[in-house]
């Protein structure tokens, strides 16, 4: 086997330190945002502070024949660098079960060729370009996005900017000197703002000033699946392989479009169209947000029994909500059955977090404020299913993070003695945990 020795290419970015800081206010609302994120796992971030340690790398990594263009803290650059020399070959099936196609006022979208079955997988498929999710103010945005973008091969360059319709001139091929084919400074940015996945990278813990672990990544064919409230698959990322998964959550048709949920589950359609549109900047137009309520219910919960192979033991048929969580397994199912992802259900919970904090931070614009009340209750929820899951699957380190992280919370919001108790025996026991290691493997 022959590894493909990582490409590097350093570009010439000023140092934090020598800028001047951001001003109080605007440290004040990211240190909130960051700090009451478990998905960061970053409880004492100081956004200035941060600033002054990150010195960025621009690299192209080679997965398989497929080009990843980074632009990286360098404490994180040598963890992709090692796992792209690990990971050589595509991951994917040779033959692809889907095509790309029209999707009428969506753009463009995923659509099966052949019946996929449920809990298929899709496809499989390595980012083609991360970034960080938080970047220092003195990165040159415009010229960082540009070099990133036109560091991929022209195939990919293509692909990648065919993913917005943001703006019409944006470019075919890739911008030669002359003036006039150049796209305007701010279409890369835009690209990857509306079509990039959150993803994490396994950034060490114990290191001070350490970058956040969460990133963004542009998948050339897994950013094309479109959102519904009611979808057929979903993502899941494994940090460990650098992969996105989509599998199917109930069996897909030949033609069917393949979805995936953008935001977590919620019954309130007032709520979805507006976090879609903060977030994405489309108002959604799927079945379960233009169908009379009435019918859209009788659909959604006709499609449990019928179409997923999940039991229905844990749903409660009167609810729409909990006729969309059904399309998940249950932790219970999930560690009954190897064959289902291993971070399917942790991505869900991580997705989830990540929701919460993308509608905080419209929410915090005005006022910085701590989540309380139900935001509050639903970052505990996701934040102890994420450890439970770790725990099943045996993973002390994992498990170790968000024990430590739900203990916090709990800790915060006035934790009885005997709580704090149970929380610091898991914490020096892992196999001490209710479900450790249960999940069987494959
Ligand atoms: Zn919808």
């Amino acid at each position: 086997m022959t590894l493909c020795p990582p490409k590097y290419e350093e570009i010439a970015l000023e140092r934090a330190e020598t800028t001047k800081p951001p001003p109080t206010p605007v440290c004040a609302d990211i240190n909130n945002q960051i700090r009451h994120n478990p998905a960061h796992n970053y409880p004492d971030f100081d956004f200035a502070a941060y600033m002054r340690y990150r010195s960025y790398t621009l690299s192209t990594f080679n997965f398989g024949g497929s080009t990843c263009a980074c632009f990286l803290d360098n404490g994180v650059h040598g963890i992709v660098a090692n796992l792209a020399a690990q990971f050589p070959s595509t991951p994917s099936p040779t033959t692809p079960s889907f095509k790309i196609r029209d999707a009428k006022d969506k753009g463009l979208g995923v659509f099966a060729t052949t019946s996929i079955p449920s809990r298929g997988t899709v496809f499989i498929e390595h980012p083609t370009i991360i970034t960080p999710y938080l970047l220092g103010v003195s990165v040159p945005l415009a010229e960082m996005y540009t070099e990133l973008f036109e560091t991929l091969p022209k195939p990919a360059f293509a692909l990648a900017t065919s993913l917005t319709t943001l703006h019409q001139d944006s470019p075919k091929t890739k911008p030669s000197s002359q003036v006039s084919s150049l796209p305007p400074p701010s279409f890369y940015e835009d690209l990857m703002q509306t079509n990039s996945v959150a993803i994490d990278l396994q950034v060490p813990c114990d290191v001070p000033h350490r970058e956040i672990v969460t990133h963004r990544a542009l998948f050339l064919l897994l950013s094309r699946c479109n959102h519904s409230c009611n979808p057929n698959a979903a993502w899941s990322w494994d940090s460990s392989t650098l992969t996105l998964s989509l599998t199917a959550l109930r069996p897909i048709s030949p033609g069917d479009e393949v979805t995936i949920s953008y935001i977590p589950p919620s019954p309130d359609h007032t709520m979805r169209q507006r976090v879609l549109q903060n977030a994405y900047g489309f108002d959604c137009t799927c079945e379960a947000c233009t169908l009379p309520p009435y019918e859209a219910n009788s659909r959604n919960t006709a499609n449990i029994p019928e179409k997923s192979a999940i039991e229905e033991d844990n749903c409660d048929s009167d609810s729409d909500e909990s006729a969309v969580y059904c399309l998940l397994p249950t932790f219970e199912e999930w560690c009954a059955d190897p064959t289902l992802p291993d971070h399917i259900l942790i991505n869900a919970h991580k997705n989830a977090l990540y929701e919460i904090e993308l509608q905080n931070l419209h929410s915090l614009q005005s006022t910085p404020s701590i989540p309380t009340g139900a935001t509050a209750q639903a970052i505990d929820h996701h934040v102890e299913a994420i450890a439970m899951c770790y725990g099943a699957l045996g993973d002390v380190m994992n498990f170790r993070k968000w024990i430590a992280i739900a203990k916090e919370a709990r800790v915060r919001s006035g934790a009885h003695r005997e709580q704090k108790i149970v929380f610091n025996r898991w914490l020096s026991n892992p196999s001490s945990f209710p479900v450790w290691d249960s999940r069987k493997p494959y």
